[in-house]
């Protein structure tokens, strides 16, 4: 598994094989994006950097037990905290085995590796449990927050990782001129444009059934992530917004809306986005969505 897999995120690849190099890795490193934009994988790839037998910084080199214990999910220094199934929060319980685990020194290989992969999901309590770890690691110890809502962690935390934003990966079937008009006007429907007046009449012309379900669920993906920018400007963590990326116009945007009105936005696409998942009939979720954006 080497540095390649990160080809998709250059800058989180450059960042990492850079602060390898040099042997300064943060001891810390928040993972922000939105789902699917492969922060799991890339935590992954760093856990062999670290651990690898070779000394092969750029991804390790997958022969060695070392490598071969992470690809099996079986490293006794990489610990992967998540959300287990019918929770839905990372108990606290869970965090404080974490804690106790980050005091040891590593069993095998030279450092150690926890991965909270959900971070958003972590309540108040366990976030602030977690505060002194984060602040004061062992040498050996690094953390990697992966996360798709960076806006829900203290900002305590916020000032002890430091970020890296994944982008969304285009997978170049959403790339139709249908989808690239859907997304524009669900989008200026979400921001409350004037435009989206016309919306409802777009909207009764698509034709719900030539789409896949799995692209809508990637065009609402990007549409919350996008929404989570404008958050992240406007609650005033910019730093986790990718430079370059439509930054500027973000920006712009940003400004004249409210945070609480985004923030209602943004959980209300996610709940769509999760019925879109469930089966629900498209074009009676679709309505239903149009209808609410209107009125929100
Ligand atoms: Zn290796």
């Amino acid at each position: 598994m080497s540095f390649e897999l990160l080809n998709r995120q250059p800058q989180v690849k450059e960042y990492l094989g850079s602060a390898l190099k040099k042997s300064r890795l943060p001891h810390a490193l928040l993972f922000a994006g939105p789902a699917r934009s492969g922060q799991r994988e890339a935590a992954l790839v760093l856990a062999k950097s670290l651990f690898c037998e070779k000394g092969i910084l750029e991804g390790g080199c997958d022969v060695c037990v070392q490598c071969r214990q992470v690809s099996g999910a079986a490293h006794p220094d990489l610990f992967i905290l998540e959300v287990q199934k019918d929770s839905k929060v990372i108990k606290i319980e869970a965090v404080r085995e974490l804690i106790a685990r980050a005091g040891l020194r590593p069993f095998q290989a030279r450092a150690k590796l926890f991965v909270i992969d959900g971070a958003e999901r972590l309540n108040e309590d366990a976030q602030n449990a977690l505060l002194k770890t984060l602040e004061e690691p062992e040498g050996s110890t690094f953390f990697v927050l992966i996360t798709s809502s960076p806006e829900r962690l203290l900002s305590t935390i916020r000032s002890r990782v430091h970020p890296l934003r994944f982008l969304p990966i285009e997978t170049g079937a959403e790339k139709s001129p249908e989808i690239d008009l859907l997304k524009r006007r669900l989008l200026s429907l979400a921001l409350g444009d004037s435009a989206s007046a016309s919306f409802g009449v777009g909207m009764e012309e698509t034709d719900w059934s030539r789409l896949d379900r799995e692209i809508l669920i990637k065009v609402f993906e990007d549409l919350i992530s996008y929404l989570r920018d404008l958050l992240l400007i406007r609650v005033g963590v910019p730093d986790l917004v990718a430079v370059g990326h439509e930054k500027l116009e973000k920006e712009k945007t940003a400004a004249r809306l409210e945070e609480g009105a985004l923030r209602d936005k943004i959980e209300r696409l996610a709940e769509f986005k999760e019925k879109l998942k469930e089966n629900a009939n498209l074009r009676l979720l679709m309505a239903a969505l149009t209808d609410e954006l209107e009125h929100t």
